[in-house]
This record gives structure tokens, sequence and C-alpha cells, in this order.
């Protein structure tokens, strides 16, 4: 008897597989990442094909595999598709948001509620344009980083934990840094920059939607290099444990940091 499943879930990629059928990577609320068969999708009568796209919120019944799983229903929760779709901008900053999603929880079935539930809240602000995209896709990033272990501080010292605000704002050291604690190198964004990411973080978005355009694309920079501190590091982690393990065929993704930055690019306002 195969055993049945039901979660919600958030469909990241839909591939094509043979003639009708689809493998679908889905992340789900209560079983982290979950890759599944679903047979039949491309069939033009297929009753759930238009609801695994990429961008929904589906309530899924799945039957355990051996290495997938397979799709038995799908109902729509949050069709988030069409409003994301029709809008250059929300769709360039929610593909970026599926990706980062997909990085950040790819070991299998692990479960990742805060991820599942972080990227099903951004998707829904995306689809009803209450922000700019741009805004909402650095929220959703400097969220993420922070459930899976790396919260940035903008406002006391990272490192010593000295009252802020500081000036000095340090990749290595996590975030803002006090003047005893500075390395040399350290990034001296404007305080408006730090005061928008941190807003951005505490979902203080009256604060966040009052900011200027600059300080959106200096935030922008920040948010993407802090990205790719932590994620190389954890993909070159991953690398050493995939050659101890016991699973030589697992592919490491590797996060595309150039196309979160473009996408951040493509959404940022225009400057003044
Ligand atoms: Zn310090």
């Amino acid at each position: 008897m195969p055993v049945i499943y039901r979660d919600e879930a958030v469909v990241l990629r839909a591939q094509k597989l043979g003639e009708a059928d689809r493998i679908v990577t889905l992340l789900t609320r209560e079983h982290g990442q979950v890759r599944a068969v679903a047979k039949g999708v491309r069939k033009t009568m297929s009753r759930f094909g238009a609801r695994l796209e990429p961008f929904m919120l589906i309530d899924v019944q799945l039957y355990e595999g051996r290495s997938l799983d397979t799709v038995n229903q799908v109902e729509t929760i949050g069709a988030y598709g069409l409003a994301i779709a029709s809008d250059y901008g929300r769709y360039t900053a929610a593909t970026a948001m599926l990706e980062t999603a997909e990085r950040l929880t790819e070991n299998d079935k692990e479960p990742a509620l805060q991820q599942f539930l972080l990227l099903a809240g951004g998707l829904r602000t995306l689809s009803q344009d209450r922000h700019e995209a741009g805004l909402v896709l650095d929220a959703y990033l400097i969220r993420s980083l922070a459930v899976a272990g790396w919260a940035p501080s903008f406002t006391d010292c990272a490192r010593c934990g000295q009252a802020g605000p500081h000036r000095a704002f340090s990749l290595a050291m996590g975030g803002a840094v006090c003047p005893s604690c500075r390395p040399p190198g350290s990034a001296a964004p404007h305080p408006e920059t730090l005061q928008l990411l941190s807003s951005l973080l505490t979902g203080d978005w009256p604060s966040a939607d009052a900011s200027e355009a600059r300080r959106r694309r200096e935030a922008s920079g920040l948010v993407a290099a802090y990205l790719q501190w932590h994620v190389e590091r954890r993909v070159r982690s991953l690398r050493w444990v995939e050659r101890e393990g016991d699973r030589p065929s697992i592919k490491v993704p590797t996060i595309d940091v150039a196309a979160i930055e473009r996408a951040q690019a493509e959404v940022a306002p225009p400057l003044p």
C-alpha cells in the first residue's frame, strides 16, 4: 500500500517529462522540498495542469515513492501565478524568490516551515501589488537568510552588540559594526540605507515604502552581496558533505547571484 500524504505547497518549478507528464518541485508546509511526478498534466483535459505552475499555492495530495512522489490531487489555495506573470517586475522578483527558496531548502523533505511561510507570504504580497516589487524581493531575501541562520544586524554591532546605529557594514561580521570592531574594507552605506534594510527585516512597510530610490538601490546591492557571501559558503560545505556522504549523484545547486542582481536591477525604481 503506497503511503498517501496531504500538504500545502508552493510550486517552485515544473519540468516536462515525456509527452504528457511533468516533474514538479514543491516547497511544502510540513515536508520541506518535495519533487513529484504529475501524470497526464499536459493533456488538454487535465484536471490539474494549470494548478501545478510556478508561483501557485496549492493543497496537494501525494503518493510517497522511492525517489519521486506522485501527485494524486491538487486544489488551488492562492492563484498568484496570473497576477505575478502579468507584470514583468513582479515576475522577475517572484522568479528570484522561487530560486532562492529552492536553494535554501534543498535537503529533500527536511521540514522548512518558516521558509514556506515566508515564500507564500511574499508571493501573496507581490500578487496583491501592495509594495514595490524590488522591496518585496529584498525583504524576502533578508528574511529567508535570517531563517537560514544568517540573521544580519542593521542597527547594533553584529560582533560586540554595542547599540547602534553604526556607519560601517561588514559582510564577514554579519552586518553593521561599531568603530572598534570595524574591519578594514568595510562598506559605509548611507544611514537611511541601513534603516531601510532594518525596516525590510522587521516588516516596517510604512517606513520601507517611504524610502528613496537611491537608498533602495544601495540596499539591494548589500542584500545581494550578503546573499552571495553566505550561500557560497553553504554550498562549499554541502560539497564536502556530498563527497563524504552516500548520495554521490546528489546535485548541488549553486545560487545564481548574478541573476538575483539582475532581477533587483530590473525591478528597482528609476533614479530620480
Ligand atoms: Zn562592536
